[in-house]
């Protein structure tokens, strides 16, 4: 691996002075036509500063390139998201020191994942505790706390990780002659920035104003008739949730149960019909008790009344893929470039796995073969039908878990026959797990060309 830090003031200045660069707004909003107050440079700019953009950041100080990560969010809130982390992606947080901040934060080991009818009793487990590698289990940990653990590793990397909190992009910097995106303009608290550097990654999100700029369309193959209520209660002290995860497939949907910090209390996505959140918002407390247990038996030893308390919008769900990840030096990741229902918890560790395959990429680029779209899509080509496969996985998972009505009890014994073959439970936990997914080592990516 090269050591010495190439000169990205001095590549910055020399590609930008004698090219015709301008300032293109993405939004309605005008961008400023002068010199923005607040200037950064480095040698890749990242869109979006949450698991994706933050692991992009990561991945790329290992390979020793420099980033500007630009976070709209002033600070780190409070949000309904993954809390599932795979273990796949626990190696590669490993391998960018996350791993002590996620303990110290205190993310738990989980080995296990029960599924239950309500009324059949358990249909089948996935089971982590016999799969290969370091990491034999996943790790739970609020989706705040991996951002803040991942945030909290960059302090030790300050000279490779610039990260920019409160920093809103609204716009490129486009150059002409080139046609490629060299920069990024938008406001941090009221005062206008610039950014320029030589490939810019789009981690801004499902509804990515970067992908929209750039006129990437995206595949919607599914259409789901439901989204998730995020409840949360006490965990159930019972053997079956103690370092477990439940989830409940039966005629009303899913219904899963992940305990949090630990075990004191669960995070429940509640699988409802779309649209009909206002209706449960009406209910009693003696109404939302009946519907939860009807879901979720295990929860007739827990106070359920607060359970919605801490609720401020449901998760709706999608199946997107963009049909390009690379235009204009502009590079997709996470939920930028695929949006995946959450039944087996994929989408964050793709965002992780994207951002590993895509830094070696970029050091490839930078190092050997040249910064182009053509050379840049190979990290389209590794990482595309990669998550065109977990995507369509998912979606498979999504049919049986989340299908509602009578025959979903007929059809949930037979469903999770493979809960008998030992060979077929460990194939489905290492599916899971992510270990089926090819790593930029496992391509060789720098391997092949002497970097590593
Ligand atoms: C109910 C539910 C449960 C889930 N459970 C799991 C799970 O257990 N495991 C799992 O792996 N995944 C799970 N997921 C999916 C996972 O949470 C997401 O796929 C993942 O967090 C996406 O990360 P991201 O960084 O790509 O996008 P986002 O988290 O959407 O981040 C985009 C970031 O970009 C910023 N941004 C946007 N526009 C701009 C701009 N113009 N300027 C600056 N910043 C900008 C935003 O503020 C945001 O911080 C779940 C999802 C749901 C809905």
């Amino acid at each position: 691996m090269e050591s010495s830090r190439p000169d990205v003031t001095a590549y910055v200045q020399a590609i930008f002075k004698p090219m015709a660069i301008k300032r293109i707004s993405m939004g309605r909003g005008a961008v400023h036509d002068g010199r923005a107050e607040l200037q950064w440079e480095a040698e890749v700019l990242i869109a979006g500063g949450a698991v994706g953009g933050a692991s992009m950041a990561h991945a790329l100080a290992e390979y020793d390139l420099s980033s500007v990560l630009l976070e709209r969010t002033p600070r780190v809130a409070e949000i309904n998201r993954g809390d599932v982390i795979q273990p796949l992606s626990l190696q590669l947080l490993d391998r960018w020191g996350i791993s002590p901040h996620i303990e110290e934060m205190g993310g738990f080991p989980l080995f296990e994942w029960n599924f239950y009818n309500p009324r059949i009793g358990h249909l089948a487990t996935w089971d982590f505790s016999n799969i290969p590698g370091k990491f034999n289990h996943q790790t739970i940990l609020r989706h705040r706390q991996i951002h803040e653990a991942l945030y909290a590793a960059m302090d030790a990397k300050q000279d490779r990780i610039n990260a920019q909190r409160g920093a809103t992009v609204t716009g490129v910097l486009f150059d002409d002659e080139a046609e490629v995106v060299v920069g990024l303009v938008g406001q941090q608290d009221g005062v206008d920035f610039e950014a320029r550097g030589r490939v810019v990654v789009a981690a801004d999100g499902a509804r990515s104003r970067l992908r929209s700029y750039l006129g990437i369309e995206q595949e919607e193959r599914y259409i789901y008739d439901h989204e998730y209520l995020m409840l949360t209660t006490p965990r159930p002290k019972v053997p079956e949730m103690d370092r477990k995860g439940l989830q409940y497939v039966g005629r009303h949907g899913l219904t899963v149960l992940i305990p949090l910090d630990g075990g004191e209390e669960i995070r429940i996505p509640v699988q409802i019909p779309a649209g009909s959140l206002a209706e449960w918002r009406d209910i009693s407390a003696a109404e939302l008790r009946h519907r939860l247990l009807l879901r979720a038996p295990v929860l007739k030893h827990v106070d359920t009344d607060a359970a919605m308390d801490k609720l401020s919008h449901t998760y709706p769900v999608g199946w997107r893929h963009s049909h390009e990840y690379v235009k204009q030096h502009v590079c997709l990741i996470g939920e930028a470039a695929h949006t995946v229902h959450p039944t087996t918890a994929q989408g964050m560790n793709m965002a992780i796995l994207d951002a590993e395959m895509l830094a070696a990429v970029i050091k490839r680029c930078i190092a050997v073969d040249g910064v182009s779209d053509e050379s840049l899509k190979r990290y389209e080509r590794a990482r595309r039908p990669v998550a065109e496969r977990v995507m369509e996985t998912s979606h498979h998972q999504t049919l049986h878990h989340t299908a509602c009505g009578i025959w979903h009890d007929i059809w949930g014994a037979r469903l999770y026959r493979w809960d008998q073959d030992e060979e077929v439970k460990k194939e489905i936990s290492i599916e899971i797990a992510g270990l089926n997914n090819p790593t930029s080592k496992d391509l060789k990516i720098l391997e092949e060309v002497g970097l590593a």
